[in-house]
């Protein structure tokens, strides 16, 4: 008996079998989306609504301490029962099946997953509920990433090397953000969700411009999707650095609410059902080098990588525009600021040539090799070099100074 094929949205949406060589348009979302502060005091009325009678809460032994007993309270003021496992801190298969083996044994059964923490966490959690068959509830503790409301997990070894992407059928049954979580976390997350949420935009355009290109569901993106990812570059422009001040007051305001949404939910949706191009591909490829993958985040590495598909597209006004706002909040502007040589073609041509075997970079309909992809980020470097010598790298010093 052979195993059943995973599923994977591109077989899915994408019509592989050649009928009539339909490629629809297509959009996928979580249901239900909450955000302000406070909230996750309110889980347990949230939880009603998937419904659920008994949760699993899988947090971090950090998490537990930070957050564990007001969340255990909501949820069973609401008259849900709920058990908290600990998660171990990597996204791998192992640690899934561990969790698994656990939930399993537990009586009555588990019938939602509520996973709070950073990426890893709610990334394990939807493998979790995907193997117990229940909806996941994601409840993320920083907005530094696209994983709350994606319905795909990014995998790791247990040595925490990139391993692949699992793809499920359900988007996550709720999310719920606490701003007020966000707004006492350190700020350099924040800023890193921005460099994630900026790219969004320029990724989709560029799908959306490009008939040959593809979503990450293997479909053609919508209008919907198209204009979450511009609205995403919009706010970050108009409110970002506002954003950035208020996490180093650890207050909650208008433009931290709309940042936070800009990094999370409309980021979120943006590069799952608008497509993901070259700046995801550098910022994947990037994580093959050990100094840069241990040290920086992955919205810094993105940060890079749009800045090099800006280049690669000829965009100098963009380039300049987007440059300049990354210098003032701090993200990575050239090479150097992900601790690398632009000299070190080695390392340079390994990024690249992973970044030419992703999926995504074929929809950049401009002809790509290695050698004009490293001439690229070596451009891009030199354009930023100039930026932070003009802006100053205060802003990115301060967030690296630990
Ligand atoms: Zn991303």
């Amino acid at each position: 008996m052979s195993a059943p094929l995973p599923y994977l949205p591109q077989r899915v949406f994408a019509a592989e079998d050649g009928t009539h060589g339909i490629v629809p348009q297509a959009l996928i979302a979580p249901p239900r989306y909450v955000q302000g502060p406070n909230v996750w005091e309110r889980l347990g009325r949230y939880l009603s609504l998937i419904p659920s009678t008994n949760a699993a809460i899988l947090i971090s032994a950090g998490g537990q301490r930070r957050d564990g007993a007001r969340l255990l309270q909501s949820i069973r003021s609401a008259q849900i029962a709920a058990t908290t496992v600990t998660f171990h801190g990597e996204c791998s298969q192992e640690e899934v099946e561990r969790v698994v083996a656990v939930l399993r044994a537990s009586t009555p059964a588990v019938d939602c997953v509520v996973a709070v923490g950073g990426g890893k966490c709610i990334d394990a959690g939807k493998c979790v509920a995907d193997r117990l068959g229940v909806p996941v509830v994601v409840c993320p503790s920083l907005a530094s990433n696209d994983a709350p409301c994606s319905a795909l997990s990014v995998m790791y070894s247990p040595a925490g090397v990139f391993a692949d992407v699992e793809y499920f059928p359900h988007s996550p049954a709720l999310v719920v953000v606490d701003t007020q979580v966000i707004a006492a976390a350190p700020v350099r997350y924040l800023v890193a969700g921005m460099g994630d949420a900026m790219a969004t935009w320029y990724e989709a355009r560029t799908c959306l411009r490009n008939p040959q290109a593809r979503s990450v569901l293997g479909a053609r993106p919508t209008l919907a999707a198209s204009a979450l990812g511009e609205l995403c570059a919009r706010t970050l422009f108009a409110d970002g650095v506002a954003a950035l001040e208020a996490v180093q007051r650890g207050e909650v305001t208008d433009a931290l609410e709309r940042i936070v949404e800009t990094n999370t939910l409309l980021s979120g949706i943006g590069f799952e059902s608008g497509g993901l191009a070259l700046a995801h591909a550098v910022a994947q490829g990037l994580t093959v080098l050990p100094a840069v993958h241990q040290h920086y985040l992955h919205g810094e590495m993105v940060a890079m990588g749009l800045l090099t598909q800006l280049v690669v597209q000829s965009q100098a006004d963009e380039f300049q525009q987007v440059a300049a706002f990354f210098a003032t909040i701090g993200l990575p502007v050239h090479l150097g600021q992900l601790g690398l040589d632009p000299d070190d073609t080695p390392a340079l041509r390994a990024v690249m040539e992973t970044a030419m075997t992703l999926p995504y970079i074929v929809n950049e309909p401009l002809p790509l090799s290695v050698d004009t992809l490293v001439a690229a980020a070596r451009h891009a470097h030199t354009l930023g070099n100039d930026v932070a010598q003009r802006a100053g790298d205060a802003p990115y010093r301060a967030l690296h100074s630990e």
